[in-house]
């Protein structure tokens, strides 16, 4: 079995770090994080922006305006949990990336990858201790 696919934009901690480098990976899962921030911004501004034309409205009007709604809300909801996933994951990778022998931040290789532990075998450039990061 494979993993599920993941958007072009967040790719997976080791493809990323094979890529980009670790901290081009994490600079674009924040910016990738804070552009689900801004649309879940944006989607309750078109949720306030409904409900206030929803009174003069016409009963199709109305009926359109709660449809809008929802996927307003559907949008909102989903882009927020994005952003929170997003934020906390890079976070939570950015916790791990010290190494464990002489303490380097982010300079590592990656080693392997167990998609299904969600474990990435790392190894640090300056020591050559290796390390394995929950991601
Ligand atoms: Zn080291």
């Amino acid at each position: 079995m494979s993993a599920p696919p993941r958007n072009p934009f967040n790719p997976r901690l080791a493809e990323g770090v094979r890529r980009y480098g670790f901290r081009k990976w994490y600079e674009r899962e924040l910016l990738s994080s804070h552009a689900h921030l801004l649309l879940t911004l944006l989607s309750s501004v078109a949720l306030i922006g409904l409900l206030e034309a929803f009174q003069d409205a016409s009963l199709a009007d109305k009926l359109l305006n709660v449809l809008l709604f929802i996927a307003s809300g559907a949008i909102g909801l989903w882009s927020l949990r994005r952003y929170l996933y997003l934020l906390t994951h890079a976070e939570e990778v950015a916790n791990q990336a010290n190494c464990p022998a002489c303490g380097t931040y982010a300079r590592f290789e990656v080693m392997g990858e167990d998609r299904r532990s969600g474990q990435t075998a790392v190894r640090c450039r300056a020591c050559r201790q290796e390390w394995t990061i929950e991601a």
